[in-house]
């Protein structure tokens, strides 16, 4: 592995922050160690705490919050980090070799927890439970630290419960919070208060084309056309240019458009598409799941190269247990995450119709449709209609977001967008 901050792709400047701060809490780390084994006496009567606790005058902070868009890769970010201030090397921050931030990497490291919203959201006692975790010092790491991957899906109390811990931090507790946005419907006002922000940005086409020719080999043609399809998403780039199901998945989303105007084949569109949707997340998270699983087994010792592969140590059966639970709840979600992804393809496509309608200079969301669906779509419906085409997506994803069965919501979408398109008065 090269140094962990590598694998955030398009973040330059993010990945400096990070690096800085990583590289003062080491810092301030050694000195807390000093201060405990009474060496200087840095604070006076307190631990140390008002040196980490207020994000505006230290460059350290105990809370911290990563927001982006979806497959700017937030939690990866977050476990990125988590390395770096584990990091054991003497010289490099976060240098993806030793043993802390290959550890932290396959979520092994005993002082960083990853907490992966069980169901659809995070209950408050899994919260007190994870607090509690966390407010212990440190085995090996220089920090406690829980990484919170959809803190957006806390519960009002479960959100209160860190609240407390994060307003009165111990002094070698770090949380790593993760949400779409700092939108209060997000995260609450006060909570977001707390923690110093870190906002990633969507990476360029030209990042996610160069990381997908560079990393994963991907031949320059497809890698081009994947960057400019995938809206910034760069894992859904790679699955476009490498996986053919993915690529028959925004097929059959886009595909609706089309199916749509005639009833004799709407509603097998809408079929396709809840079906479609259901196979790529299969193959997603068969991906991710035999990927970390690797990862997790080389951690611990069988089959990898590194120091200390001779024996898995204690307590490995229990650790591949905890990952394939894991991996189970977070197959649901891919799953929602799939289908919601296709609804968004969709609303793009009306949108770039829209945008040609109205005659404006803006880069199509799905280049490679202009000529066969979006210009047609454009001549043919009125802006008003290609709105009501937007609407009945967007209400698609609401009624999903509340639990609506996949294939009630998308038929009704369909529904409407037939009525939208055949609508016939034309302004
Ligand atoms: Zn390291």
């Amino acid at each position: 592995m090269t140094n962990v901050f590598d694998r955030m792709i398009g973040q330059t400047a993010v990945i400096a922050d990070l690096r800085d701060a990583a590289r003062a809490a080491r810092g301030l780390a050694n000195r807390l160690d000093e201060h405990a084994a009474g060496a200087v006496s840095m604070f006076g009567e307190a631990d140390g705490n008002e040196d980490l606790g207020d994000p505006a005058r230290s460059s350290m902070t105990h809370a911290w919050l990563f927001t982006g868009p979806p497959g700017s890769g937030r939690s990866v970010a977050a476990t990125c980090f988590a390395a770096a201030l584990q990091c054991q090397d003497p010289e490099v921050i976060g240098c993806g070799e030793c043993r802390a931030c290959s550890t932290v990497m396959a979520q092994t490291h005993a002082d960083v927890r990853n907490i992966v919203p069980q169901g659809l959201s995070l209950s408050v006692d899994s919260m007190r439970e994870i607090v509690q975790v966390a407010s212990r010092r440190p085995g090996t790491g220089r920090w406690q630290i829980v990484i919170v991957e959809d803190a957006d899906r806390l519960t009002e109390q479960a959100a209160n419960a860190l609240l407390k811990v994060v307003e009165e931090p111990p002094s070698r507790t770090v949380f790593l919070l993760c949400a779409p946005s700092v939108d209060p419907e997000d995260i609450s006002v006060t909570l977001r208060s707390r923690c110093r922000h870190v906002a990633l940005t969507t990476p360029s086409t030209a990042d996610i084309e160069r990381v997908l020719v560079d990393r994963d080999g991907i031949d320059a043609e497809a890698a081009r056309w994947a960057a400019s399809v995938c809206g910034g998403h760069i894992g859904r780039a790679k699955r476009l240019a490498t996986d053919p199901d993915a690529r028959a998945q925004r097929e059959s989303a886009l595909g609706i458009a089309r199916a749509a105007t005639r009833d004799s084949t709407a509603y097998k569109a809408a079929e396709d598409l809840v079906r479609s949707a259901e196979t790529a997340a299969k193959a997603i998270s068969a991906e991710l799941d035999e990927a970390e699983t690797e990862e997790l087994k080389t951690a611990l010792g069988a089959g990898g190269t590194g120091k200390g592969t001779a024996r898995a140590p204690r307590g490995s059966a229990g650790a591949l247990k905890e990952l394939e639970r894991r991996q189970k709840s977070r197959a649901t979600r891919v799953g929602r995450d799939v289908l919601d992804r296709a609804l968004v393809d969709l609303a793009a496509l009306y949108r770039d119709a829209l945008v040609l309608s109205m005659g404006a200079q803006v880069t199509a969301m799905h280049p490679d449709k202009t000529d066969d669906t979006t210009r047609p779509m454009a001549s043919y419906a009125s802006p008003e209609q290609l709105l009501r085409c937007v609407e009945a997506v967007l209400e698609c994803r609401e009624a999903l977001d509340v639990n609506v069965k996949p294939k009630f919501a998308v038929d009704a979408m369909v529904a409407r967008i037939g009525l939208a398109m055949r609508a016939t008065e034309r302004v």
